[in-house]
């Protein structure tokens, strides 16, 4: 089993990884968050920010449906294995669910509708729909 895309720990997020080569793609970091009162007062927050190496590729998944990809600026025009991709989201998804707290019976239930990626757009159908956007 490969290691999770996305890394939490008890506070949440801690990186985003490329699904592809795993280079970080989002890293969680402290923001000052200006607290509207009087006297105006700064907070400081946990927030997750996408690095600029951070892509998205739209693929169709069985049944219909999309999920996003993340990779990373070098590999999102790069051809993919779509059961590696498949695999990645599984074992992502226990992450999530173990960082959530998830009873097993949950679990159970939740991994009877994990995506299978169907297709992966080739890279001119890519870029076309990225113009679009
Ligand atoms: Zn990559």
């Amino acid at each position: 089993m490969s290691e999770s895309y996305v890394e939490y720990d008890e506070f949440g997020i801690v990186c985003v990884r490329c699904m592809q080569c795993g280079i970080p793609v989002a890293e969680r970091t402290v923001k000052e968050v200006r607290i509207p009162s009087i006297p105006p007062k700064t907070e400081n927050v946990l927030v997750v920010k996408r690095l600029s190496s951070w892509r998205q590729r739209r693929t169709e998944v069985e049944g219909g449906g999309y999920v996003d990809l993340i990779l990373c600026s070098d590999c999102h025009a790069e051809p993919v294995s779509m059961a590696d991709m498949t695999e990645k989201i599984a074992v992502a998804s226990e992450a999530t669910w173990a960082h959530e707290g998830r009873s097993e019976k949950d679990k159970a239930i939740f991994r009877k509708s994990l995506p299978t990626i169907a297709r992966v757009a080739p890279s001119d159908e890519l870029m076309k729909e990225q113009r679009g956007r």
